[in-house]
């Protein structure tokens, strides 16, 4: 990389890092970024990633095999047949969305000795292009969500639908920590570089950041 784009990416990781309350941690999401910008933000002390496609990151997670080992997010649509591989090369999954997928990873998880923290995806507003459990039924798989041990789970995820105006992100936002409050979840992933002055409002604890911190996606 050369180094004005390199400079770039360490003014706006460390801007950040300083508007963030210490509650909230930034996962740096480097879908469509080449390893060397990973490298660049691990060298500054980053090191949660966000990847959304399997292959991709194990290319990435290949090619900075010489780094001290980083903490490596799936935030993508998972697919079944992704799932033991997603285990395999990720620790913690933020987009667990349906059941027949937890009871997968928890068999998958027993049989690789792995215990991942997993957020459970929830959909709160009316999207179409978004997964995610309803309340209704969030409530009501209840009992069976909370018995997927080795899964750790960790927390409640959630996108906002495009379009939502800022008001409508902090309400969204914080019926979400309201709801992950009543279910005695300590964490809350929740803003992207649109929306993330409002989910930290709402106390989120990992805001998920991919081009307010590398520029536009080049993939
Ligand atoms: C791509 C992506 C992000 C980051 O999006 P930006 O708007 O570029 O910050 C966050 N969360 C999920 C689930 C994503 O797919």
């Amino acid at each position: 990389m050369v180094g004005d784009a390199s400079a770039a990416l360490a003014a706006r990781w460390q801007a950040l890092q300083q508007q963030l309350p210490p509650a909230t941690r930034l996962l740096a999401v480097s879908k469509g970024q080449p390893a060397e910008r990973i490298r660049a933000l691990a060298a500054l002390g980053q090191r949660s990633f966000g990847e959304s496609r399997l292959q991709e990151a194990e290319a990435k997670q290949k090619a900075l095999a010489d780094l001290p080992p980083l903490d490596w997010h799936f935030i993508g649509r998972l697919q079944a047949n992704k799932a033991r591989g997603v285990l395999r090369r990720f620790g913690t999954i933020h987009s667990l969305d349906n059941l027949p997928l937890a009871l997968r990873l928890q068999r998958i998880a027993v049989e690789e000795g792995l215990q991942p923290r997993v957020f459970l995806q929830v959909k709160l507003l009316p999207d179409a292009a978004k997964a995610g459990f309803e309340l209704e039924a969030l409530d009501q798989l209840w009992p069976q969500l909370q018995a997927l041990a080795p899964l750790q789970l960790a927390g409640l995820m959630t996108i906002a639908p495009l379009g939502l105006d800022s008001a409508g992100s902090r309400a969204l936002f914080a019926s979400c920590a309201a709801l992950a409050a009543r279910l005695g979840l300590p964490e809350l992933s929740m803003g992207m570089s649109g929306d993330w002055p409002e989910a930290v409002a709402a106390g989120s604890t990992w805001v998920r950041l991919g081009s307010v911190l590398f520029g536009p996606r080049e993939a």
